[in-house]
């Protein structure tokens, strides 16, 4: 039979996206096809999210959608993954039977078994049983799920779940093509599943289950099998990307028992570990490697990272090592320490503050042209949250100063603490205005520093042809393909899309190593060979926070 077709759609956050990755990577290589619509395929996947309302509308739509399909088509096999599936079970079954496989985000190494189960047992169902003319065959029954459970976190068994779920990331392919043809040039890398931390608003917890840390040499061995396929920028995944710590002697290192956070007391700014030595690999520990010992990433990120996590010893090793960017993403989610201490963030925002002044003593030095570049997270009409707690998160985002902020409206999400503990008081009209109210602060905040910047000249790496480029080609049919030398760029999909007419220059876009985005033009004989280089842009205009310059290198 010809290879069987799946779509895989992803929802949510960078971690889902790396997940989906490796899925498609595994199916691949056994021999699936992906195909950019549902529409022809045997197979729909969906890699859901369940932290955001919305994320999850979509993914309920999107069931929804495929009821008449398969209706028509028993043998369309229908999977769930992720956080949404391993909090709701077979419940998301029952109240959508359209899903036959539900692989929660802890076991997807087991999905190509459930996936070829489901489909070999619809295929000799439909075979054995031909349904009676206008009705379904009995399909009902075969469904597929794995789920690691989400009230009986085992730590004894984590270190097993782990260890085969470690196969799935070390199984990654590394081969520098994307879905869309073109040539990869920044990667994800997990180095932490899971989290410990349990905010009082987050389900990742119950979903991801409890941390465990990879092993230095698995995460080396992948950033640097990247490197040699091509890729240049690695961006180092976790949820608390900075609470890394592995033990060596252990196959895998687990942090499984859940030490409530209130009471603890903050241990200050300076933070190292004081067991760590030979046998212990700290996330300061890992960066340097990772930095030293695979020289082709140009540029090394992480994402996310947790406050009260930052020790010196990470700020001194960004300091001291210059492919690591200086860009740290530490959500505050409040500016209220009544809210924080209902979110059960594990922090003052005395003690927020105590490591933004600590983090750029260490890392802000635009006087040798490395600044220091900060993003937040923010929950605005959090239970309980009043005027005066809401001034607060406002007079904090205008202290830190952060390029950029991801700010959220809170709605109670199933399977949170917050949702059994707090009612959700704040009316939907006051949550709505000040999240425009903090949308206009940070929208502010970010066109000043957008215009501090011009006149500067900034190390950018470019990811390919700007969004107006894009569109522009778009619009106009009568376009000459980019060349470099002579050679068309019709292989490298991003670029074939900067198709420009005529001799105009094609606008470029990148990032500086501060996560500011950068566009410039180039001639559009010499575009594709800039695509995943460091070049040289003096910043001439800015607009909010996309800034706009000239190549000079
Ligand atoms: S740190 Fe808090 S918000 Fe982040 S994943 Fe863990 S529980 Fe969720």
């Amino acid at each position: 039979m010809s290879r069987r077709k799946v779509y895989l759609e992803t929802f949510g956050c960078q971690m889902n996206e790396l997940d989906s990755e490796l899925v498609a990577g595994r199916l691949r290589a056994l021999g699936y096809a992906f195909t950019p619509t549902p529409d022809d395929a045997h197979v729909v996947l969906y890699n859901t999210c369940s932290v955001r309302e919305h994320a999850e509308q979509k993914v309920w739509s999107r069931l929804g959608e495929l009821k008449a399909r398969k209706a028509a088509d028993p043998a369309l096999v229908v999977g769930v993954l992720g956080c949404m599936a391993e909090r709701d079970g077979e419940a998301l079954i029952r109240r959508m039977p359209v899903v036959d496989v539900l692989c929660g985000p802890g076991e997807l190494d087991k999905l190509p078994a459930l996936l070829d189960n489901a489909v070999r047992t619809r295929e000799s169902l439909l075979r054995d049983e031909p349904a009676p003319e206008g009705h379904t065959p009995r399909l009902i029954s075969a469904r597929e799920v794995a789920l690691q459970g989400n009230t009986s976190r085992r730590s004894a068994t984590l270190a097993a779940a782990a260890d085969s779920l470690e196969l799935l990331d070390l199984s990654r392919s590394v081969s520098p093509i994307d879905d869309d043809g073109s040539v990869k040039r920044s990667a994800y890398v997990r180095i932490t599943r899971g989290c410990n931390k349990f905010c009082t608003y987050c389900v990742v917890p119950f979903t991801r289950g409890a941390e465990v840390h990879r092993p230095p040499e698995h995460i080396i061995d992948e950033c640097r099998r990247l490197a040699d396929a091509g890729v240049v920028e690695v961006t180092l995944l976790g949820q608390t990307v900075n609470h890394y710590r592995f033990e060596h002697g252990a196959a895998v290192t687990v942090d499984g028992v859940v030490q409530p956070q209130k009471g603890r007391s903050y241990a200050g700014g300076h933070r190292r570990d004081p067991f760590a030595g030979e046998r212990v690999t700290t996330f300061a520990d890992l960066l340097a490697r990772i930095h030293d010992e695979v020289p082709g990433i140009a540029r090394l990120r992480f994402v996310t990272s947790y406050p009260r996590d930052f020790g010196d010893d990470v700020l001194e090793v960004i300091r001291d090592h210059p492919r690591i960017c200086r860009y740290l993403h530490v959500p505050a989610q409040s500016g209220s320490d009544r809210l924080l201490g209902l979110m059960n963030r594990g922090y003052s925002v005395g003690e927020y503050l105590e490591f933004i002044d600590r983090a750029r003593a260490h890392l802000d030095q635009p006087e040798i042209g490395r600044p220091l570049g900060l993003s937040g997270d923010f929950i605005v009409g959090f239970p309980t949250e009043t005027d005066a707690d809401f001034d607060a998160t406002v007079a904090l985002l205008r202290r830190v100063r952060y390029k950029n902020a991801f700010i959220f409206k809170y709605s109670p999400r199933p399977g949170t603490i917050a949702i059994d503990r707090y009612p959700d008081d704040v009316p939907e009209a006051v949550k709505r205005a000040r999240n425009t109210t903090l949308l206009d602060v940070q929208g502010e905040i970010s066109d000043e520093l957008g215009r501090e910047q011009v006149g500067r000249t900034v190390d950018v790496l470019v990811e390919g042809a700007s969004a107006r480029t894009r569109k522009r080609r778009a619009s106009s049919p009568g376009t000459v393909a980019l060349t470099v030398g002579g050679r068309p760029a019709g292989a490298d999909a991003d670029f074939a899309a900067a198709d420009a007419p005529g001799d105009e220059p094609v606008q470029l876009s990148g990032r500086t190593d501060t996560d500011l985005i950068v566009h410039f033009d180039a001639s559009p004989t010499d575009a594709l060979a800039w695509r995943g280089r460091i070049v040289r842009v003096r910043l001439d205009r800015a607009a909010g926070l996309s800034l706009f310059g000239t190549l000079i290198s």
